[in-house]
């Protein structure tokens, strides 16, 4: 273990620091700097090597999180990254992204605060590529088995990596010109600069994945004449479907689908040219929904320049501290101080959105009343109603499911109520040969779980093709739990 008195010299939790918020939204690049290597050893050294790791329980890929502390303490950083990357294909991307649920189970979390675990994960992976220690890793021999991936998020690319690796023949399609999926366009460059995506690609590339980017499947090709191609093919195509608020004023200019705003922002940051791009210069934004989306929105508005942006939320403001219902080791819903939130913004809760108001068609400002709870139902309380101006608003409002892509017309892969592609206890369609991974299947959600799902899909598909696999599988679409053999 770490030191065994580590976390008895050191109680406090020191995490990366961030660049100045002054500095930081006059550009692009990431808000972290990169943490002094001592400081990092010591917080490394807070682990206690628990007996019962409940830390490897509330990571979704079950990462080795005690044995890298271990490691990370005793400075040995070609080691750790091999047990990083035993059970997390693209750590560099959880370490800048994940909302660290391990860290919320970490037993020193239960009286001090918790190690610093996504800390350590990113630090290990950084160092990992500064020394050259991340290499292609080309399969031996060739099974002959072909798979084609659609999608190239973070589940197409876990599916695809793993499979390359046990010597299947993988194409992964994307309708999109490159390679990445949310990580790509979505996420904006202050979380996560594109490069840690540009060379992933790269060393999948020259381990032997195949990559054809601008093929919408289901209209360019169809779904039918892919699996007809293949051997076995997994859909990995997100749930991009937003979700839609049809209010008085929705048609006003000026409401926009947060991907709307996004997407093309991210577009011109990589250098692109884009037509008629929403830009929040000067303008007053007002941003509908508080998570992930919204707050991307709001780091994005400020880099813009916006005049204010308001973000409104219709429910409670989450307590600082763990309630009494999400006991540890649950994952429990805490206010959330993203990066993006340090630098500006109000943000208002128990606010339910009545009308977008507006003149000559154009945006002017959002009516907004206090949230009541009637019967167990958020609903405006009357007499409460009051105006925020605004020129755009952005609907962060969440996903209802994955596109429907003529999948179901052209080789009949069904999709459940909530949107979702149906799939069975070993990530397959009800199509024989079709799988399905990451947000598609399971409704939108994390980059660690499209990770661990592309990781255990890759498995299922691997025995599907071979009638066994030595492929590892985190995680089940339902509790029946792949067999590895
Ligand atoms: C704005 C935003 C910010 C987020 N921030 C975070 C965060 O900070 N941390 C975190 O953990 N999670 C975050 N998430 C969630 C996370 O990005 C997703 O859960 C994750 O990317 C899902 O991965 P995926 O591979 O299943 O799908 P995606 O990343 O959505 O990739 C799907 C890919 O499939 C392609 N595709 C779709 N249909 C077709 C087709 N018919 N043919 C060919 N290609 C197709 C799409 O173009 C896309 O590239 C965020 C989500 C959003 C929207
Ligand atoms: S992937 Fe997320 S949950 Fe797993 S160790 Fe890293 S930060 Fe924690």
């Amino acid at each position: 273990m770490a030191d065994p008195r580590g976390f008895l010299k050191v109680r406090q939790r020191e995490t990366q620091p961030r660049r100045p918020v002054p500095v930081r939204i006059m550009d692009w690049k990431e808000v972290y700097e990169a943490q002094e290597k001592g400081v990092l050893k010591a917080q490394a050294g807070r682990c206690m090597d628990c007996g019962v790791p409940f830390c490897h329980q509330g990571c979704p890929l079950g990462n080795l999180i005690p044995e890298w502390n271990d490691l990370t303490w005793r400075d040995k950083g070609e080691e750790a990254i091999e047990r990083l990357h035993a059970t997390n294909n693209f750590p560099e991307w959880t370490g800048r992204l994940c909302p660290a649920p391990c860290e919320a189970s970490c037993v020193l979390g239960i009286n001090q605060p918790a190690v610093t675990i996504k800390q350590v994960e990113v630090s290990i992976i950084d160092e990992a590529f500064e020394n050259g220690w991340v290499n292609p890793l080309p399969p031996t021999r060739l099974t002959g088995k072909t798979v084609a991936v659609v999608g190239s998020g973070p589940a197409g690319l876990a599916v695809a990596q793993q499979l390359t690796r046990v010597g299947h023949t993988v194409a992964v399609y994307e309708r999109d010109d490159k390679i990445g999926g949310l990580l790509r366009y979505g996420i904006p460059d202050f979380k996560m600069e594109k490069e840690q995506v540009d060379r992933r690609v790269e060393q999948m590339k020259a381990e032997g994945t195949r990559f054809r980017t601008g093929v919408a499947v289901g209209t360019d090709v169809t779904w039918e004449q892919l699996r007809r191609r293949y051997d076995a093919v997994v859909v990995a195509t997100g749930a991009t479907v937003p979700r839609d608020l049809p209010i008085p004023g929705r048609d006003f200019e000026g409401v926009h689908f947060a991907m709307d705003y996004l997407v093309p922002a991210n577009r011109v940051v990589a250098g692109e040219t884009v037509e008629n791009q929403i830009h929040a210069k000067g303008k007053h934004v007002v941003i509908l929904g508080g998570g992930d989306t919204g707050a991307d929105c709001l780091g994005t508005a400020h880099r813009h320049g916006a005049a204010s942006v308001t973000t409104l939320a219709i429910g409670k403001q989450p307590p600082a501290d763990r309630a009494g219902h999400q006991p540890w080791p649950t994952f429990p819903t805490l206010f959330e101080m993203a990066s993006a939130h340090e630098e500006g913004g109000e943000r208002t809760y128990l606010a339910s959105t009545v009308e977008f108001v507006g003149e000559n068609g154009k945006l002017t400002g959002v009516k907004v009343a206090e949230t009541e709870f009637v019967d167990g139902k958020r609903l405006p309380k009357a007499g409460t109603d009051r105006i925020i101006p605004a020129d755009l608003v952005f609907l962060s409002l969440g996903f209802t499911g994955a596109e429907p892509a003529g999948i179901t017309e052209q080789v009949s892969a069904e999709f459940d109520g909530r949107g979702n592609v149906t799939r069975d206890g070993y990530y397959m369609t009800n199509t024989e040969g079709i799988f399905v991974a990451g947000d598609a299947g399971r409704g939108q959600s994390l980059i660690v779980w499209a990770i661990a799902e592309g990781r255990a899909c890759a498995a299922a598909v691997d025995n599907f093709l071979m009638g066994s696999t030595i492929l590892p599988a985190p995680v089940a679409p339902t509790d029946r739990a792949i067999t590895v053999l």
